[in-house]
């Protein structure tokens, strides 16, 4: 429901509790820029604040996380709570974690109707997600800072966390490239760790004009299911991502050269070729994740 907030700004009311009787849906442009000014924000390019102002999009992402009464949700960056009164609505717990230590006194005020939201102050990567998120199975729903895109989803993914879906606002190359199949340009390391775990796939787009401030590139909503075992089994994870590394490491290179500069031994190199039958003067670009784990177990 909208209410004029521009006349509930100038009270004197608000002298005291900046958004006392807050009652709207913050993804619009005008609440947006209120509760920008009346805390005085400024969106900082650093921390990827890029905040959400279509209501479409928040319901977008609600559902392709299929956010019900009974899930577990954890936000990363809920800014000023765009996206989380959306899955708040649904009746989702929400625990969100964010980095700027300006914003959660901010959340206090524009989320204080919501009893089923917990903000986390801190860093994404460094918090203890098993400690904030407790037992049993969650969800992931994020607008992510671009700046990290790739770390976090790389954390989020490799800790093997019982995590069900993750539906994450991503730029769109980075969206093409979690979704890259091999043979194409675009396919490297994070297309191999995103579908080694997850089915990915493009939920809808995003444009610029979507956010304020409104970012340079253009953005997508991802669905990513996470498996429940891997696409490929391995003997040895670690080892797997090694080798994946290293052949994307030196992508013109053939894989065996780019293995050799990552400090795997010509012996070893040969060895595991001879070992999985797969042609050495390939280049990593053209492996499935089968070929992938093949030559990982034959070094393992
Ligand atoms: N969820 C809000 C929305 O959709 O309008 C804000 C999204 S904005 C693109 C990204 C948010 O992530 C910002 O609030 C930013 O402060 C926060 N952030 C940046 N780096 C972070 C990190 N390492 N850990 C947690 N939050 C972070």
């Amino acid at each position: 429901m909208s209410v004029d907030i521009d006349k509930e700004l100038n009270t004197e009311v608000h002298q005291e509790t900046k958004l006392k009787g807050l009652n709207a849906t913050i993804a619009t442009p005008s609440v947006t820029r209120h509760i920008m000014k009346a805390f005085n924000l400024r969106a900082s390019k650093k921390l990827g604040q890029n905040f959400l102002v279509d209501a479409n999009i928040v319901r977008g992402i609600v559902e392709a996380a299929g956010a019900q009464p009974g899930d577990k949700i954890l936000e990363i960056g809920p800014g000023i709570g765009t996206l989380t009164q959306g899955l708040a609505e649904s009746g989702a717990e929400i625990v969100a974690v964010e980095l700027d230590k300006k914003l959660p006194a901010v959340l206090a005020e524009t989320l204080a109707a919501y009893d089923n939201v917990t903000i986390v102050p801190g860093d994404i990567l460094k918090v203890n997600i098993p400690e904030i998120m407790g037992e049993g199975p969650f969800k992931v729903a994020a607008n992510l800072p671009y700046y990290i895109t790739t770390p976090i989803l790389m954390a989020l993914l490799e800790r093997h966390l019982p995590i069900s879906i993750l539906v994450t606002m991503v730029q769109k190359e980075v969206a093409l490239r979690m979704i890259a199949r091999p043979g194409s340009k675009i396919y490297g390391a994070l297309s191999v760790a995103v579908q080694y775990y997850t089915k990915p796939h493009i939920a809808f787009d995003v444009p610029p004009r979507s956010f304020i401030p409104a970012p340079e590139v253009d953005s997508v909503v991802v669905v990513c299911d996470v498996r429940e075992k891997p696409a490929v089994e391995v003997k040895d994870e670690k080892m797997f991502f090694k080798v994946v590394k290293a052949a994307f490491g030196q992508r013109r290179k053939t894989i065996a050269n780019a293995m050799k500069g990552a400090g795997f031994t010509k012996e070893i190199i040969e060895a595991a070729f001879a070992k999985c039958g797969i042609d050495s003067g390939r280049r990593g670009e053209t492996f499935s994740l089968e070929e992938f784990a093949a030559l990982a177990d034959a070094i393992s």
